[in-house]
């Protein structure tokens, strides 16, 4: 595998300290294929996957474990000592005729709870297990805790018993590793499955860490002085086999400080690497096109519009490409500044592209621009103003005459502006001279996506493009450092104007289904007094499985409660009975993004021109979408959204100065994790807020990007919101080593950020 990076390429095996060749060995090599296979499937693939795969908890021979803390579905190790021991159907032993197969069922105690243990097999196994299990010893269990006739129970758990000193009774040696492993003083219990009960992992562990050797630190001592961490292989076996407790918060310390590290020095390496690539420089031209739009805009820019502003001017009068992040709510009037950021670049002689998430917003984008714009926008035409450009939209959907001819005028430089969906930046679309990139809504737009760009400019011979990526989900500071440390961020804090007030309620359709006739005939209300409604529902059709319809993608999804959930609402039926019945008086119109453009234009246009009072949709409408009439949301089956969509969704209205109410209808639990995100939804408008508890309810692993499906990050052991200040502190020690050595020349950073670079490549390309 080759990964990009900095100036060159850094070939996958390649490794420059033997730490790292070590770390990087694939399982199967010290395990063997089959232990490996097993491995594989926890998503753990080298011998650093399997080294930072942590004890869960760790007990020490003479610690009796916490029975009652058990949870169903939980793999345990627990120690604990057996109080009971009955034999079932031995002829012979235990109690009672023979009428089933011989089975053994043990209690054990902690002196707090209890948990039977049940074993099935042959009578002279039973009578073996009956001998080892003698009442009042102690003994290690470890399996799935599951059910039986409401009891937590395990069935043929792994065991061994141990004698008064907590050392491993003679006969079960048929585990060695467990015998090494119980003789020192604490055991640490890792997340098992059934194929690798925690003795399996241990003993993995214990090779992996013989494979590790007694490398040297790959990080340099400078490093490792300044952070105040453990040596790694020190750390490594502390987290592993602690001779004490005192020994596991400082290995689990230095592993930390490692990822964080290897974050901020590859955002700073990337950082430098932008600042070493020249850009066009676009500074202001005075007298030209953005200054005749600054004299048709019919308000005044706010004091933070024009502040940052500000810094994107200053930003593309350099000599290296822009690469800054624009976060703001909704309504916070992000989009004036872009465009004024376009106007600059198409001033100075450049193309810029918008780039939208999707093509209902890239439509809606092109008609807003092409209003503000007003006759400045009409280059070609007779009336044309003496300094106007063209806007071309450029989707997929567009009939091909249409699509043709916009990439005709993209190719030749005769739109100055392209407004588009990420495709835009598909091979086949050439720009005559790309100045600036606009990325509205980072949420699907990476790293990975900028890399391309400047791979693309690279390619093409040509300089690369400023870029200018916004969000209306505020992202807090650790985040951005982490996940955007590349870039420098502008916030937008206030809205023009304030906003309207909007009350949101959590409507529970389980206990109360009256309250959802109430929510139809509020909209039913509101329409009567002249304002305009929005029902979301989360998929479109019963049998469509387009991603549209799985709200919860990948960036979003909130975490798994474990529970079965119905079918979520579907705007086609939603949209059939509401017209059936409460609705029917009222003009009701159908979006998604699975209609025909043109009919998605058609909707779209009627709602904003009033000309329908209500519109079912999808989360077609969740960004961008501007209908200051509007002043009633109602979301179906909320649950189904994640709290940064829920968010987005509500901010559609209120806008107009109209007070708005947005009802969240759900069936969820009352004391569920889905419950607790609408009710945070519904405490705040607070998008930091919102942003926080999000981020502590999802896994930190979703941060960086990948999905819940098990695949792993960078991120393990650093939680973005608990550790913020380590990782602002390993940015500070990141950006210090990029300073002192631009190059990378040592040995150990470059083999850190060439780690990094690796795996982002390798999801990368795992998602495209
Ligand atoms: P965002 O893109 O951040 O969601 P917009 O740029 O769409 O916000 O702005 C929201 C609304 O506020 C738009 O109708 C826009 O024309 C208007 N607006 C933007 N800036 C100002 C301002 N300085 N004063 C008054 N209205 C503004
Ligand atoms: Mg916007």
């Amino acid at each position: 595998m080759v990964a990009a990076r900095g100036g060159g390429t850094v070939v996958g095996s390649d490794w420059r300290t033997e730490a790292f060749a070590r770390l990087h060995t694939r399982l199967g090599s010290v395990l063997g294929d089959k232990t490996a296979a097993e491995f594989g499937k926890l998503g753990l693939q080298t011998v650093g996957d399997l080294l930072a795969h942590l004890p869960r908890r760790y007990f020490s021979g003479t610690e009796l474990s916490d029975l009652s803390a058990l949870e169903e579905g939980e793999e345990v190790a627990v120690l604990a000592e057996v109080q009971r021991v009955t034999a079932h159907n031995v002829p012979g032993r235990g109690s009672g005729a023979v009428r089933g197969k011989p089975r053994l069922e043990a209690v054990i105690t902690d002196h707090k709870g209890s948990l039977t243990l049940a074993f099935f097999g042959k009578a002279h196994m039973i009578a073996y297990w009956h001998d080892q299990l003698t009442p009042g010893s102690r003994g290690i269990f470890a399996g799935k805790v599951g059910v039986f006739r409401d009891q937590f129970q395990l069935a043929h758990p792994d065991f061994v018993m141990l004698d008064a000193n907590g050392a491993v009774v003679g006969g079960a040696r048929r585990n060695e590793v467990l015998t090494r492993v119980t003789r020192v003083p604490l055991i640490g219990i890792y997340p098992a499955t059934r194929k690798l009960p925690t003795w399996a992992i241990a003993e993995c562990v214990a090779l992996a860490l013989e494979h590790l050797g007694e490398v040297d630190d790959p990080l340099p001592a400078a490093v490792r002085d300044h952070a105040g961490v453990v040596g790694l292989v020190e750390a490594y076996r502390g987290v592993h086999l602690p001779q004490t407790r005192a020994e596991i918060d400082p290995a689990r310390a230095r592993l930390r400080f490692d990822e964080a590290f290897a974050i901020g020095l590859t955002m700073a390496v990337r950082r430098a690497d932008a600042v070493a690539h020249g850009a066009t420089p676009r500074p202001r031209v005075p007298g030209r096109l953005l200054d005749a739009f600054d004299a048709r805009l019919p308000f005044e820019l706010t004091e933070g519009q024009q502040q940052v502003s500000a810094e994107i001017f200053a930003d593309l009068a350099q000599s290296h490409p822009m690469q800054r992040l624009l976060q703001g709510e909704v309504g916070s009037g992000k989009t004036v500044v872009a465009l004024r950021a376009m106007l600059t670049v198409v001033d100075g002689g450049g193309q810029a592209a918008l780039l939208a998430p999707t093509e209902v917003l890239a439509t809606q984008h092109f008609h807003t621009l092409t209003r503000m714009l007003g006759e400045l926008a009409e280059a070609g035409t007779l009336s044309a103003a003496e300094h106007a450009t063209r806007l071309t939209l450029l989707t997929g959907s567009l009939p091909a005459a249409r699509r043709r001819e916009a990439l005709l005028a993209a190719t030749s430089g005769e739109a100055g502006i392209v407004i588009g969906t990420h495709a835009l930046l598909g091979d086949r679309v050439q720009f005559a001279d790309l100045g600036l990139v606009v990325v509205d809504e980072q949420h699907r737009f990476g790293v990975e996506q900028r890399a391309l760009l400047g791979a693309r400019a690279e390619a093409a011979g040509a300089a690369r493009p400023h870029v200018l990526v916004m969000t209306a989900t505020p992202i807090p500071r650790s985040v951005a450092m982490t996940v955007f440390g590349d870039l420098e961020t502008s916030t937008l804090r206030q809205s023009p104007g304030g906003r309207a007030e909007v009350r949101t309620v959590v409507v529970d359709s389980r206990s109360h289904p009256a309250w959802v006739d109430r929510a139809w005939a509020l909209i039913a209300e509101q329409v009567a007094a002249g304002r305009q409604a929005y029902v979301v529902c989360p998929r479109i059709s019963e049998t469509d499985r387009s991603e549209e319809s799985r709200p919860l993608d990948a960036e979003d999804a909130p975490p798994d409660d474990g529970v079965p959930v119905p079918p979520a609402a579907t705007v086609e039926q939603t949209w059939a009975e509401l017209t059936a019945g409460p609705l029917a008086e009222l003009r009701v119109g159908m979006l998604h993004g699975q209609l025909p453009a043109e009919q998605k234009e058609e909707r779209m246009a009627a709602f904003a021109a009033g000309e329908l009072d209500v519109l079912v949709s999808t989360t077609v409408i969740e960004v961008g979408v501007d209908v200051p009439n509007a002043s009633v949301m109602v979301i179906c089956d909320a649950d189904r959204f994640g709290i940064s969509q829920l968010h987005q969704l509500r901010g559609r209205i209120g806008r107009g100065g109209h007070a708005g109410t947005c009802l969240l209808l759900t069936a969820a639990e009352p004391d569920s994790l889905a419950r607790e995100r609408l009710d945070a939804v519904a405490s705040t408008r607070d998008g930091f807020v919102l942003a926080e508890v999000d981020l502590e309810q999802r896994r930190e692993g979703d941060v960086l990007g990948a999905s819940q499906s098990g695949r792993r990050t960078s991120l393990r052991m650093l939680r973005v919101l608990r550790d913020g200040d380590l990782i602002e502190q390993a940015r500070g020690i990141a950006d210090a080593c990029v300073r002192a050595d631009p190059q990378l020349e040592d040995p150990g950073l470059a083999d850190v950020v060439a780690g990094i670079e690796q795996r982002a490549a390798a999801e990368w390309l795992e998602r495209s």
